[in-house]
């Protein structure tokens, strides 16, 4: 399955914690990274008053169930120190499944696709340069969404970037 997922950090030292998260994709067993985004400084968005955050998508290959994806990725930011605060607060590492395929439903624990995805800049903007003519289930493609938001909070980093080793 081709897995989309969004990684973001707003605390310490953020580009390190984005590269943690790549680099642990690449390595969890039945992932690999196939691709990743630009990095995006980005307006907090909801939440309390917070510091701005980096953001960056991460196209994966995976043989992972949706729900063992979610375990591993959960994994991932508890490694990265995130501490569960206020809803929308502040995080060293946010990892959010975006899509998997035309996986389309909605348990306690798992919403595919995420069902904020569709609204954010700092999502869709990334996400455009790697998987431009994906379509959302439920919504139109990555590029036509991308069309319909804000982005006014959203900056392209030229000077961050991230690798897969
Ligand atoms: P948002 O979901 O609006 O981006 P958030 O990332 O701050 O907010 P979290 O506190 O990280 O929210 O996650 C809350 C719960 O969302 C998780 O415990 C997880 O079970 C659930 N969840 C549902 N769908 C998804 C998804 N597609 N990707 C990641 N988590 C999801
Ligand atoms: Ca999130
Ligand atoms: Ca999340």
């Amino acid at each position: 399955m081709k897995a989309t997922v969004s990684i973001g950090s707003n605390l310490g030292d953020r580009l390190s914690y984005l590269q943690g998260a790549v680099d642990a994709l690449n390595v969890a067993t039945g992932t690999q990274v196939h691709s990743v985004s630009s990095v995006f400084e980005t307006d907090p968005v909801g939440g309390p008053e917070q510091d701005d955050y980096l953001n960056a998508v991460v196209v994966l290959k995976t043989i992972l169930s949706p729900q063992q994806l979610l375990e591993v990725t959960q994994k991932i930011e508890i490694a990265a120190n995130r501490v569960r605060g206020e809803h929308w607060g502040p995080r060293t590492l946010d990892i959010d499944i975006l899509a998997m395929d035309n996986e389309q439903f909605e348990t306690e624990r798992l919403t595919l696709p995420h069902p904020r995805a569709h609204e954010r800049g700092f999502v869709l903007m990334p996400w455009s340069e790697l998987d431009p003519d994906y379509v959302i289930p439920g919504h139109g493609s990555v590029a036509l969404t991308l069309g319909q938001v804000e982005l006014s909070g959203v900056r392209k980093c030229e000077n961050l970037t991230l690798v897969v080793s």
